[in-house]
């Protein structure tokens, strides 16, 4: 008892920040990494350093944490090498937090974007021209963007309809869009396990619903066998949008984005 009125004692206000601090680190990393294999490595690491420091203090075991001291460089310098892939994300999410098109983001901006993706889908469908568009969310897309070929140019209703051109160079493949710019075509994407009933989804469905199962991102369809347009985000499918529709879609989708701009 005299013990732990002996820490109370010695409790300050600094020691209050002193733990909020620590706990606010923890608390970030394990956001950062929620949802991705890093998550069980931090908990299996913590859980094994608590359980290795316990039986070093109450036992004296020289040659074991002779071992234990060692090992824990070898660990340090192991962990971003098998969770580069990871970190790397992290970082990137990490980097991205701001809004869409930066704090000058201006809402001409992105209505401009929503009608030329609009104007292109709705084209592309009275064609009949099979398309799938990606738009990027906060967490970055750079391993399918590795997939397909680098463009970087500006979203455009004559670009787009370019690109997904039957039988094109580019046509095969989905295009990643990150906020007014077309990063990438020709990006090849995860496939979703799902099973669906409607006939209709072919892979190119499995693809728009696959990339929205792992993050942020909004996928638009267009189908090549109907037209119908379809938009998907968190693994869920929505069909046979029309353009009043899509468009409280998307600008549902860009809303949120901007509201640092609207506070100010
Ligand atoms: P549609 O209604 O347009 O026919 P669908 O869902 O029936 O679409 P498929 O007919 O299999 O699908 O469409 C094939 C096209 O989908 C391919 O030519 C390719 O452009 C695209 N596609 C297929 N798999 C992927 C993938 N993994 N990533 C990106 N695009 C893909
Ligand atoms: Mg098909």
């Amino acid at each position: 008892m005299s013990a732990i009125t002996g820490i109370l004692s010695r409790f300050t206000f600094q020691s209050a920040v002193d733990i909020l601090l620590v706990a606010a680190v923890f608390y970030a990393l394990l956001r950062l990494f929620r949802g991705t294999a890093a998550v069980q490595l931090l908990r299996g690491i913590l859980v094994l350093t608590f359980g290795v420091v316990l039986v070093t203090n109450m036992v004296e075991l020289t040659a074991f944490r002779w071992l234990v001291s060692n090992s824990l460089n070898v660990v340090l310098v192991a962990i971003p090498v098998i969770f580069q892939p990871e970190l790397r994300r992290a970082l990137e999410k990490l980097g991205r937090t701001t809004p869409l098109f930066g704090r000058r983001a201006s809402q001409a901006a992105t209505e401009f974007l929503v009608s030329e993706l609009i104007r292109t889908v709705d084209t592309l469908s009275q064609r009949k021209h099979g398309a799938i568009i990606i738009l990027e969310g906060t967490t970055g897309l750079e391993e399918y963007i590795e997939t397909g070929t680098r463009l970087d140019s500006t979203v455009s209703h004559e670009l787009l309809l370019t690109i997904f051109f039957p039988n094109t160079a580019l046509h095969d493949g989905a295009v990643i869009v990150r906020s007014d710019r077309i990063l990438a075509a020709g990006c090849v994407l995860p496939l979703t396990q799902r099973q669906f009933a409607d006939t209709q989804m072919g892979t190119r469905h499995r693809a728009a619903v696959g990339i929205t199962e792992q993050n942020d991102a909004l996928s638009i369809v267009v189908s090549e066998e109907t037209g119908i347009i379809s938009v998907s985000r968190h693994g869920r499918i929505v069909r046979r949008l029309d353009e009043k529709r899509l468009r409280k879609i998307l600008q549902g989708f860009y809303e949120p984005r901007l509201q640092p701009q609207n506070e100010r």
